[in-house]
């Protein structure tokens, strides 16, 4: 049997005084879009808090599995709503409903009941004290017994308009709602960081866009697809994702013709950000991100991370920068971008990659190289912007 009803916890955004309002409204038109397909259901703010309504027959799981995408959700309660207020009917359905739940009944468990509505005429404590006995009645023979002051299993039943019974949260992502802290673009590569980059940033409520320097014939169609791919799974939690799709190499060659070959990767950066920010403006996004994190490869050094930072005015957000490989893995693992990221495939900064990369790069440097690309990057760099193919992921 399916659950009549879902609560739905949020942690962080109950901390938002005032604004908790609009943060609230747009976490249910998040949930409205993301159920919509699976069935008939309302979402609906009431007592400080958000409820699902089933009104037609759903797949369980597939429901959970949407909404532990959700950002802004911190715990789903499957719920009992029992519609008479009436003391045998809460207790009947109580006992079964723990019946349901608990195939093994050997833990302990604590009542809380809530009174919110006061024509119920029996008060709270003596609500948990008559059902705690009815549960154990019924089930203290296979195990069931009560602990106040660290219970295995706290069981709710509120009393308000019907009665509403659970006793299970199955952890949602937390964060907060896309769409309550502005938009970003991400730029997305295949590899590992990247996509975890741009999930940790859309969990912070950013809208994501994302950008791909695609370098055919030295990045092939395939490399494309899984960048799509990876796309497509963040989209599933930070909801559709607008991808730029850049062709980049006529400005790689530009670059590998006329610079240190040693220097290859931080120019390549600081034209891929520049790219990126005009994307943005373009785009009404308040900053880039990137799966860059201190010491990985030379050109994530601080002091290269330094000069491609110079090459633009817009924040930069990193959110990996302080992770070690084995934690962005853990992540990308459970967001289940890891087993596409780890598929064979060419990316345009590896490809023109020197042997020995500078490591310690200074703005001057890198400026004086950047000087043999006047008059020849201009147009590569706005051709490119112009032939920019938009693909939407959803
Ligand atoms: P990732 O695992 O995300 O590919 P990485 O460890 O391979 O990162 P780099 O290749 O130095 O590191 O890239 C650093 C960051 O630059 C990436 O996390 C990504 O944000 C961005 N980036 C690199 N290559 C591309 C590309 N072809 N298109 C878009 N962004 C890119
Ligand atoms: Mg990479």
């Amino acid at each position: 049997m399916n659950y009549k009803m879902f609560l739905i916890k949020y942690a962080e955004i109950g901390t938002k005084g005032k604004n908790r309002y609009v943060f609230e409204e747009i976490l249910c038109k998040r949930m409205r879009a993301r159920l919509k397909p699976l069935g008939k259901f309302e979402v609906k703010r009431a007592y400080g808090r958000i409820y699902i309504e089933a009104f037609s027959e759903y797949d369980y799981d597939e429901v959970i599995s949407k909404l532990t995408g959700i950002f802004g959700i911190a715990g789903i309660c499957p719920v009992s709503v029992v519609n008479e207020l009436e003391y045998d009917s809460i207790a009947k359905e109580l006992v079964a409903f723990i019946g349901r739940e608990y195939e093994n009944k050997n833990f302990t468990f604590k009542m809380h009941v809530r009174r919110n509505n006061k024509t119920f005429p029996i008060e709270s404590m003596e609500m948990n004290s008559r059902l705690g006995g009815e549960l154990l009645d019924a089930y203290e023979n296979e195990g069931l017994s009560v602990d106040v002051h660290n219970p295995d299993v706290m069981i709710d039943v509120e009393i308000r308009d019907s009665v509403y019974i659970y006793s299970k949260i199955i952890p949602g992502p937390g964060g907060l709602p896309v769409g309550t802290n502005g938009k970003a673009v991400a730029l997305l590569s295949g590899g590992i960081d990247s996509p975890v980059a741009a999930y940790m940033i859309a969990k912070r409520g950013v809208e994501i866009e994302a950008v791909y320097f695609h370098a055919p014939p030295f990045t092939s169609e395939r490399a494309k697809e899984k960048v799509k791919d990876l796309a497509r799974i963040v989209a599933k939690y930070s909801g559709p994702i607008k991808l730029h799709v850049v062709n980049f190499t006529e400005c790689q060659l530009a670059i590998y013709d006329n610079c240190p070959h040693d220097q290859l990767t931080i120019i390549m950066k600081r034209i891929m950000f520049k790219m990126a920010e005009d994307i943005a403006k373009k785009d009404d996004c308040q900053c880039i991100v990137t799966g860059e994190s201190i010491g990985q490869v030379s050109s994530q050094t601080t002091f290269s991370l330094g000069v491609i930072n110079e090459a633009v005015d817009m924040d930069v957000f990193r959110p990996l920068i302080g992770l070690d490989k084995q934690e962005i893995i853990d992540i990308a693992e459970k967001i289940g971008t890891y087993e596409t990221s780890i598929l064979p495939y060419e990316d345009c900064c590896t490809t023109f990659v020197a042997k020995h990369p500078v490591t310690k790069p200074t703005l001057d440097l890198i400026q004086k190289s950047e000087k043999k690309l006047e008059g020849i990057i201009e147009p590569l760099y706005k051709e490119a912007l112009e032939t920019v193919e938009v693909i939407n992921i959803r």
